[in-house]
């Protein structure tokens, strides 16, 4: 095969049924962004929407907009508007707390409906803050965690585990589970299933019930590009929703929240699974952001940050071995999410380099320089030419002189 030219991405580039996507963003001149998978970009009508809700809504109508405005059904109503991202039904979904905060409603509940289990399974190499929380629910419930990586969960559990939670996508690696068969395999140890979808929603193709999850948490500001701190999305499948009993049970999750009942009556259906008065403007500012997926098929956008994961992983072959990088994720695109991790021992000064020339990707210790693909706004050119500054960091070699302070990449 000839090697890859810049002219054959501009090819690509032209030929892509979802170029035109990248209106839908207002993305800073200049700037090539390949960290949507930590902080998404801004979809246009998004500031627009939140100075409406903050001069509007809040600033002339004020308490009323709970009830004009429905701020107050906003939670249940955005995760409606995100369900078919996540192939799952609108009353499965709503979008509350963060993901951690989310987890841990999700475990305690899981191990509320397997009384008698002993043990949580959970991804080794997971996210940290996920087993974080892991711990801490065993801890509460004296149960045992038991952590394996997640390729070997499907064959780790059996009857004594209650609960066993992994991503969909791993931060790091990006490998991608078969989130069906693992699911089977869980199911047929009697145990329940919390999936991990950071890295997955709004990247990759979801069929959060043609799977048979029970639960799943996912992201705000990642791929969904809710901007900073968006909330979380937590789904509970249809059938566990009567039988639901998470642990923090503020009164968003009260049956009749404005009747001020001094006893705890738990709302029927996805209401459960809220605890609090929801963010409303970051709330609102995620809903504006899922406009950027409108009409947009799932597949298709998962088949491009394939391609754009392929592009770097062949460019990397023809140019970049002679360095010291190795490819640190899937070459199998059908078991790689939307992002390609180099590994470079004391890489960190290189992405730092990169992003003083506004390639901006990120850097996970101690020796990742991760590359993420939002396939609704990158050009397969764009990935070309990250891929040259990349070995022109490389080839001048001099970076290794340069420490840079820690902190300076996040
Ligand atoms: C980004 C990410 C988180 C973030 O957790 P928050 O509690 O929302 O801050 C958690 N888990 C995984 C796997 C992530 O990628």
């Amino acid at each position: 095969m000839p090697a890859l030219t810049r002219q054959d991405c501009l090819a690509l580039d032209a030929a892509d049924p979802l170029a035109g996507l990248r209106d839908r963003f207002d993305l800073p001149e200049g700037v090539i962004y390949l960290d949507g998978n930590s902080l998404g970009a801004l979809p246009k009508g998004v500031a627009e929407r939140v100075e409406q809700v903050v001069r509007a809504e809040w600033g002339r109508d004020l308490i009323r907009s709970w009830n004009t405005a429905d701020w107050y059904g906003a939670p249940g109503r955005v995760g409606a508007k995100l369900a078919p991202l996540l192939g799952a039904r609108p009353h499965e979904v709503t979008i509350t707390d963060t993901i951690s905060v989310n987890l841990y409603k999700l475990l305690v509940a899981a191990v509320r409906m397997r009384p008698g289990r002993t043990r949580i399974l959970c991804e080794a190499g997971n996210f940290p803050s996920d087993n974080h929380i892991v711990d801490s629910v065993a801890r509460q419930f004296g149960l045992e965690v038991v952590a394996v990586p997640a390729g070997e969960i499907a064959a780790a559990v059996d009857g004594t585990v209650a609960v066993a939670t992994l991503s969909h996508v791993n931060y790091r690696s990006a490998l991608m589970q078969d989130m069906g068969a693992v699911t089977e395999a869980i199911h047929r140890a009697g145990a329940l299933a919390v999936w991990d979808l950071a890295h997955s929603s709004g990247a990759v193709r979801l069929d959060l019930d043609g799977t048979g999850a029970d639960f799943a948490v996912g992201c705000g500001y990642k791929y969904l590009n809710g901007g900073p701190g968006a909330p979380s999305h937590i789904f509970v499948a249809e059938r566990h929703q009567a039988a639901f009993d998470q642990p923090l049970t503020g009164w968003f999750a009260h049956a009749a929240p404005f009747r001020f009942d001094p006893g705890f009556a738990r709302a029927e259906g996805i209401r459960a699974a809220l605890c609090s008065t929801p963010q409303v403007l970051s709330l609102i500012a995620l809903e504006a952001a899922l406009d950027a997926f409108a009409g947009v098929d799932m597949g298709a956008l998962e088949a491009k940050g394939r391609a754009l994961g392929d592009l770097l992983i062949r460019f990397h072959d023809e140019r970049l071995t002679r360095f010291g990088t190795a490819v640190a994720s899937p070459r199998d695109a059908a078991r790689r999410g939307s992002h390609v991790s180099i590994a470079l021992d004391g890489g960190f000064p290189v992405m730092a380099r990169l992003i003083e020339r506004g390639i901006i990707g990120d850097f996970r210790a101690p020796d990742i320089l991760r590359f993420g693909f939002a396939p609704p706004y990158l050009r397969f050119a764009d990935i070309y030419d990250a891929a040259e500054a990349l070995e022109a960091i490389l080839a001048a070699g001099d970076w290794r002189d340069a420490p840079v302070a820690t902190g300076a990449v996040t």
